[in-house]
């Protein structure tokens, strides 16, 4: 069985066959999906989703880099009690994208810090978001580090020196099908094999990244995929399937508290 860390159902493009996508995602063993919150609206149907199916969908709550301004007091009070719901197994995502800039690096520190404040709060782990932030990002996050019972820095995709630190932030690290991009996919590829089993986890951030090894290619990404994920990182590590399937479920379970599936 896998577990999908990293799923947006709550988004718009999953509105009218949510259930359905959840069901083909089990049939192909993907027994427990983590719905990622990615603003308060978001936080809030993800939580709505994963009460109708208890033991496979969890969700987060927070706000994404993107929105981080956005995340005025009120917000963060409903993210808190959001995150009352025991499905609500992490706060975020949240953290620094210095890609886009949808919102300016202060505000985005801000929002950044906020959540990780709750987090502590709550004593809840973190679901990071990082790109083209580091080293600031570290450096926020390094401060937090000590009141946080788990972390993942959610799709990975930055270089070594990045990797090496948030390992010893003793972060998780999540993959997702960026690694099937035979193009922009290949310095994480190189990456992958340094991963330890015991921080690996796998992802598909549906809908977006569908794996460009896919053939004929999907037009929305979906969580039934995330083997064709897995079996790519099993490739690079040189591990089996069913290693890499059993270690990332575990870390999952272990790391955001879930229940085996049953
Ligand atoms: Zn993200």
């Amino acid at each position: 069985m896998y577990i999908d860390i990293g799923a947006n159902l709550a988004g718009r493009q999953f509105r009218h066959d949510w259930p359905k996508v959840v069901q083909q995602a089990q049939d192909h063993g993907v027994a427990q999906i983590l719905i990622t919150g990615t603003s308060v609206e978001a936080s809030q149907a993800a939580s709505g989703m994963a009460l109708k199916h208890p033991g496979v969908l969890f969700s987060t709550s927070g706000i994404h880099p993107h929105g981080a301004k956005d995340c005025s007091p009120q917000a963060l009070n409903t993210l808190r009690e959001v995150a009352q719901a025991p499905h609500v197994v992490a706060i975020g995502e949240c953290g620094l994208d210095f890609n886009r800039m949808f919102s300016p690096q202060k505000d985005q520190e801000a929002a950044f810090h906020a959540q990780l404040e709750l987090a502590a709060e709550l004593k809840l782990p973190v679901f990071l978001h990082e790109r083209d932030a580091y080293p600031r990002f570290a450096e926020i996050l390094a401060e937090w580090r000590p009141e946080l019972p788990g972390a993942v820095v959610h799709c990975f995709t930055g270089e070594r020196e990045a990797l090496q630190h948030y390992l010893e932030l003793d972060c998780h690290i999540g993959i997702t099908g960026w690694v099937c991009d035979e193009r922009r996919g290949s310095g994480l590829a190189e990456l992958v094999p340094e991963i330890p089993d015991e921080r690996l986890l796998i992802e598909t951030d549906a809908p977006w990244l569908t794996p460009r090894t896919l053939k004929p290619r999907p037009k929305r990404n979906l969580p039934e995929f995330l083997p064709h994920i897995a079996e790519r990182i099993a490739e690079l590590r040189g591990q089996s399937l069913a290693h890499v399937a059993r270690v990332s479920t575990q870390n999952a379970q272990a790391l955001f508290s879930m229940p085996t599936a049953g």
